[in-house]
Order: C-alpha cells, then sequence, then structure tokens
C-alpha cells in the first residue's frame, strides 16, 4: 500500500465512505459475477463489520481478498469476535473466498530506531497476529519497516528479533497463517527496496515463523526492477527465483505505477493506466510459474465503481478460463 497518502485521491482501498463508493449500496446483480480459475481480488472494505468485506468482494468478482483488520492507522486494534469470525468462514465458504489476506497497519515499524515505537510496533503486529488467527486468514502481509538511525544490517537483524517478539507463543501453523514479507519502494531507510534484503528476512524468520513473500509490481517497478520489456520480466523473474523464490511469493499485489521505474516513489494507478500498462499484468498473470499464487489489486478508487474495473481489467487480461 501507498505510505504517503494521496490528498487529491476521493478513496483509498479500505476508505470508502460508503454511498455510491460502496459496491454493497448498489443494485445487486442479477446472474454471479464471471470468476477466474486464478486467484483475483482487491483491498475491500470492512466498513459495517469485518465479515461484510467478503460479501463486497464476492459482488467485485472476486475470488480472494485483502482487508484490514482494524483502522490502518490506530494504534489500538479491536480483537475479532467469534460471531464476526464465523461470518466471515461462511461467507468464504459460500463464495469460494480464498486466499483471505490481512494487511498490517501502516504505523507498525518492527526495525524502528526507537525503543519505544518498537515495543508499541510488536505489541501492535502480534494483535495483527491475533485477529489474522481469528479470522483464519491464510497471509498476513507486512511492510518490513524503516531502519533510520541504524545501519541496513541491524534493520535486518531488529525487524527479524521483532517479528520473533511479537509471535512468542503463538501457533502459526497450526492455524494455518503465515507471515508475507513484502518489498518495498526501496525510499531510503525502507529496508525491502530490493528482493535480496526481503530474501534475508525470510532466511532470517524461518526457523521462527511460516513465512513467504509478497511483490508489489508498483514496488518492484519504481524500486528499479524491469517488469515492462519481455528480457526485463525475465531477468526480474531471474532474481526473484534466485532471491526468494518464486514459490515462496504467495500474493502478488498488482497495481500500476503513476511514476516512472526507478523513482522510488510509490504511488499506485490504474491497472492498464500507469507507467507499467497492460502488457506486464497480462504477462505476470499468465505465467504457469506464478500459477499458485494469488493477485490482489490495491489500487486507488476516484471514482465509484473504480474497484470493480480494476477487477475486471485483471481478470481480462487472464487466458483461459
Ligand atoms: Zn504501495
Ligand atoms: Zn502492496
Amino acid at each position: 500500500m501507498p505510505r504517503t497518502i494521496n490528498r487529491k485521491a476521493a478513496k483509498k482501498p479500505g476508505e470508502e465512505g460508503g454511498g455510491d463508493f460502496d459496491v454493497l449500496k448498489w443494485p445487486a446483480a442479477k446472474r454471479p459475477p464471471k470468476r477466474t480459475r486464478l486467484r483475483i481480488g482487491i483491498h475491500t472494505s470492512t466498513s459495517g463489520g469485518v465479515a461484510l468485506a467478503a460479501e463486497r468482494a464476492y459482488r467485485l468478482g472476486c475470488n480472494a481478498l485483502q482487508i484490514f483488520s482494524s483502522s490502518p492507522r490506530q494504534w489500538r486494534g479491536v480483537s475479532i469476535r467469534p460471531e464476526q469470525s464465523d461470518e466471515m468462514q461462511r461467507s468464504r465458504a459460500t463464495y469460494d473466498l480464498a486466499p483471505l489476506v490481512v494487511h498490517t497497519n501502516y504505523l507498525v515499524n518492527v526495525c524502528s530506531a526507537t525503543p519505544l515505537f518498537r515495543a508499541k510496533s510488536i505489541a501492535a503486529f502480534r494483535g495483527e497476529v491475533e485477529r489474522a488467527l481469528s479470522l483464519k486468514a491464510e497471509y498476513l502481509v507486512l511492510h518490513p519497516g524503516s531502519f533510520r538511525g541504524m545501519t541496513r544490517e541491524e534493520g535486518l537483524r531488529t525487524a527479524a528479533e521483532s517479528i520473533a517478539k511479537s509471535v512468542e507463543g503463538l501457533d502459526l501453523a497450526a492455524g494455518g497463517l503465515q507471515i508475507l514479507i513484502e518489498n518495498t519502494a526501496g525510499a531510503e531507510f525502507s529496508l525491502g527496496g530490493s528482493f535480496e534484503q526481503v530474501g534475508e528476512l525470510l532466511e532470517r524468520l524461518r526457523p521462527v515463523v511460516p513465512v513467504g513473500a509478497c511483490i508489489d509490481t508498483c514496488h518492484t517497478h519504481v524500486a528499479g526492477y524491469d517488469i515492462t520489456s519481455d528480457t526485463g520480466y525475465e531477468e526480474t523473474l531471474r532474481q526473484l527465483q534466485a532471491t526468494i523464490g518464486l514459490e515462496h511469493v504467495r500474493v502478488w499485489h498488482c497495481n500500476d505505477a503513476k511514476k516512472p521505474c526507478g523513482s522510488k516513489l510509490d504511488r499506485h494507478e490504474h491497472i492498464g493506466q500507469g507507467t507499467i500498462g497492460k502488457k506486464p499484468f497480462q504477462r505476470l498473470l499468465n505465467d504457469p510459474r506464478l500459477a499458485h499464487a494469488a493477485f490482489i489489486a490495491e489500487t486507488p478508487i476516484d471514482e465509484p465503481g473504480d474497484d470493480l474495473r480494476n477487477v475486471e481489467a485483471l481478470k481480462k487480461l487472464v487466458s483461459g478460463p
């Protein structure tokens, strides 16, 4: 997700204010939406209760979804009530929605150089893990954070230690939950701007907790990897395979970019309308090496229906059923 808020964008995913922006307020479709064999979804609002996200995702034509399990800009998360969890389970079974991906809130910085901030982040991330377990989510996505005030090596070590501390006594494997480290746009002091850094963090975490990676197309592109040319795409995937392993990439965040390759500026754009364009998404979605992954959009919602249109744009690029 973008760390900087674009004030001009009317709404961010997960912050829809209702009204026309909310698919639940639209007249229900007469026929069930067409879905793909591939798992495709979008970051979905939990407004009105976490389980309503499943209904929204279904109506948007998704067969996978991502949510925030509590307010993305507040430290204190509210625990999930059992009836909410049950309802989420029921809806997911009815609509065949999987995986459920939970995105960690924006405040958490597990490699902060400030002890107080780090302690708050560890407590908050533990809450994220607990809620993801209550919701029976498959994945919990985490940005590795900012190591400002430390070296990158110290940042890596601190991030791994903080994550280990957060999950102490919690059985993620038994709950079927995996933590996914997301690659970042590569801004100064931000950890995870290269596949190597994500891979290194995964290595450190592997003995402690079930882990994998989430690769964001916008972050990859603005961090300087070429995913737009045929040869660039192949080379980027070769590097991804060498550092993280394609089988460990469980989720792809599918976002076009407003800023150019190498700009390090994280601004998401509608699928096909940015500096990445349609073709790379088509390549990605039809690459048999990636078919095990889920593809989740985190695109802006500037106009009512943008979420539906971005999901459709992705589905249209999938060849075959
Ligand atoms: Zn982003
Ligand atoms: Zn992302």
